[in-house]
């Protein structure tokens, strides 16, 4: 089982590497840089080297790493300036990514704001399309959303049929946020629920386009909308629903990323560890 949680990189982009190895993670997710603002400043050579130095000694598998993209880019926008620096933001991220030997890159689909899907998954296909023509290895991973008002991408059937108009097809890949599945309606409570839920997955997006697992109970009931993750297992999925994920991932040998949340009930470093126990 490769598995691990989101992990900060203050500091320097290599203490992300510690942190990783500190909460005894053998998969991990980064943001390359600030998350809330536009500007990332340049990767240094010595940044680079750092942190794929520490990646090699961790002995943590290249393969179960990836960065998600920063906040603020919306690749739905129908604002052209607000469209362009989130094309821009993303190409940007591709190809810091592949400086640091990241493979995969996940990002949201954005919001259309209004203007209708049609148009908003125009633009989007667009934006990734764009980024698709980086040259390296790096994989962009279309993450399902949590349904919000206007955003694009929250049902498996639309993910798939956005997922098969990108070009050049290996530069895409899907990441599945089991809380954001559940809030659009992917009952994840029961074994049943899980085995159900990711039929229809395979049927609309398949499941060898499956790359990351964001591991994340909810917050909020089925069907909610509302984008708020919870500790394993004390959330609304619930721990036989989070089992049932983290067995049929494991034996797929996808990497498992959590991004719960760090308060008083528990902290990242448990939320590791309840997993490797739930199995
Ligand atoms: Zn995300
Ligand atoms: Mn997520
Ligand atoms: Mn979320």
């Amino acid at each position: 089982m490769q598995i691990g949680c989101h992990v900060s990189i203050s500091g320097s982009i290599d203490k992300a590497v510690d942190n990783a190895v500190e909460r005894e993670c053998s998969a991990f997710q980064i943001f390359t840089r600030n998350p809330r603002g536009w500007h990332a400043k340049e990767l240094s050579e010595e940044d680079i080297k750092n942190f794929k130095d520490k990646l090699k000694a961790s002995k943590i598998d290249q393969f179960a790493t990836c960065a998600h993209m920063p906040y603020l880019p919306n690749l739905s926008s129908p604002k052209p300036d607000g469209f362009e620096k989130s094309v821009k933001s993303l190409v940007e991220e591709v190809e810091r990514c592949g400086k640091l030997g990241i493979p995969y890159l996940v990002t949201h689909l954005g919001s259309h704001l209004g203007t209708g899907e049609e148009e908003g998954i125009k633009r989007l296909v667009k934006a990734l399309t764009t980024a698709g023509q980086v040259k390296n290895d790096v994989m962009i991973l279309l993450e399902n959303t949590a349904g919000q008002k206007n955003s694009v991408g929250s049902d498996f059937k639309q993910l798939g049929e956005i997922f098969k108009q990108l070009k050049p097809a290996k530069k895409f890949g899907v990441c599945l946020d089991t809380c954001h599945a559940f809030v659009s309606g992917y009952d994840l409570r029961t074994e049943k629920g899980v085995k159900d839920t990711f039929k229809e997955f395979e049927k609309h997006v398949g499941m060898e386009n499956l790359k990351i697992l964001h591991l994340n109970d909810a917050k909020g009931e089925i069907g909610c909308n509302l984008d708020r993750h919870y500790h394993i297992g004390l959330g609304n999925i619930g721990e036989e629903g989070m089992t049932a994920v983290i067995k049929l991932i494991s034996k797929k040998k996808i990497p498992i990323v959590l991004e719960t949340p760090i308060d008083d009930t528990r902290d990242d470093f448990e939320n590791v560890r309840i997993v490797k126990e739930l199995v």
